[in-house]
């Protein structure tokens, strides 16, 4: 079917995904997309984490369209609705509560950018500094002060220098796997010639996604959260893509027994798709003045409805992260034999998110492309395009990993 020439012609370059999959989509179910030509895709893409749950979920879509059949509010800014009274109960009930955690919950524009804005300006509210760590290979978003803390040169080359002021920090493993005890951080912070402010905040993803499946270790996470601490820096933690489950846990930081001061949440948190952010921050945090950071889009009323359901359904008990752990040792052991079996190939990864290492990057993108061919959407990571990452819904059966491990590995070798 190809893409239509109305979207060649009229949508900006700036377009990337019709590249790779050069098809015209127009359904969805589960792990599948459908294009016009009646021809199926395994999903391993799954709108770049935001479909954890799959597409068009029965349950999920079943209240959708109940709420939008008793004409449900849509749009509501940050009205009291009651779609947003009962997410916010289910969310305290089922999420935060049973995990000891205590947030207040902003609901900052309907994107995972928004919600870092929020994030970075509540923090050097709250400090009165204005200096913000960020990590090597990070992504935080394409706004200004998200996009000054990613690392991504190509993505920040457009926005003209100097963007807001972000030192860049090596990454955990940056140094070839050497654990670095932090020893260069404290010291930069307690010289003061190093040019360093002492910062409001350091930003960190528990797996940096984007910048290519880079996994840092519990050890190196708990480490920055003392440092932070005791040097009465705010902790920040990207959960955009790693949260909702992805790594196993809802929040992809319990597994390294930390508390962040400040959350972002976004993708998969409607489970449907839909806009949807949330800010998270200890309630001593909460130094906000009404209105002092508003959007107009801060109420997905239908987004609410599937969240609430999302999070009743999935995370009731606590069989989602085990079945997430199960799935990802799959993928990491079939990763492995591969690389053992083709060589110029690495793997990293955590739970659902699992990366192929290409030395050649053109090689990485030549896999997309032949598993395209074969039925299968992978997208590529990694400062060069180096890594195909996979990013299956968590729901998907074993026949489907299966599949989708065997297109890919064909892919690989060929
Ligand atoms: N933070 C992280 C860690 C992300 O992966 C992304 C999106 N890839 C964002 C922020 C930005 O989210 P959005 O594209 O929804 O604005």
């Amino acid at each position: 079917p190809g893409v239509p020439s109305i979207i060649l012609n009229r949508e900006s370059e700036v377009r990337g995904y019709c590249r790779g999959w050069p098809t015209t989509f127009t359904t969805a179910k589960g792990s599948w997309i459908t294009d016009t030509s009646g021809r199926k895709y395994l999903d391993f893409f799954a709108g770049a984490g935001s479909l954890n749950y799959g597409h068009n979920h029965p349950v999920l879509k079943e209240a959708l369209l109940d709420y939008l059949s008793k004409d449900g509010i849509t749009h509501g800014l940050d009205m009291a609705t009651v779609a947003k009274k009962e997410f916010l109960e289910t969310f305290e009930e089922k999420l935060l509560k049973p995990r000891g955690l205590d947030y207040k919950v902003q609901f900052p524009g309907p994107t995972g950018t928004n919600s870092v804005e929020a994030a970075l300006k509540l923090a050097r509210k709250a400090t009165g500094r204005e200096a913000i760590i960020n990590f090597t290979n990070a992504f935080h978003g394409m706004t200004l002060g998200a996009l000054s803390v990613t690392g991504n040169s190509m993505k920040r080359a457009g926005a003209g220098i100097p963007l807001v002021h972000a030192t860049p920090m090596p990454y955990d493993n940056y140094f070839g796997g050497v654990t670095e005890d932090f020893q260069w951080f404290e010291r930069v912070l307690d010289d003061s010639g190093s040019g360093l402010n002492r910062p409001a905040a350091v930003i960190v993803e528990t797996v940096q996604g984007e910048g290519g499946v880079n996994v840092a270790r519990y050890e190196w996470l708990r480490a920055l959260a003392d440092l932070c601490a005791r040097r009465d820096i705010l902790l920040i933690v990207d959960d955009v893509q790693m949260g909702c489950g992805r790594t196993g846990p809802f929040f992809s930081f319990e597994a390294a027994g930390i508390k962040p001061d400040i959350v972002t949440i976004s993708k998969s948190i409607s489970g449907y798709g839909l806009p949807m952010a949330l800010t998270l921050f200890k309630p001593e945090l909460d130094i906000w003045t009404p209105g002092e950071h508003n959007g107009t889009f801060r109420g997905n009323n239908p987004a609410f409805v599937t969240a609430r359901l999302a999070i009743e359904t999935f995370w009731a008990d606590n069989a989602i992260e085990l079945e997430t752990a199960r799935k990802g040792e799959k993928i990491a052991e079939r990763f492995e034999a591969l690389a053992q079996e083709i060589g110029g190939l690495q793997h990293r990864g955590r739970g659902m998110v699992q990366g192929l290492v290409f030395d050649e990057p053109e090689l990485a993108s030549a896999a997309c492309e032949i598993a395209f061919n074969n039925g299968m959407l992978a997208e590529t990571s990694g400062p060069s395009d180096e890594v195909v990452k996979l990013l299956p819904p968590l729901t998907l059966t074993d026949e489907e990993l299966n599949l989708g491990l065997d297109i890919l590995s064909d892919a690989a070798r060929q």
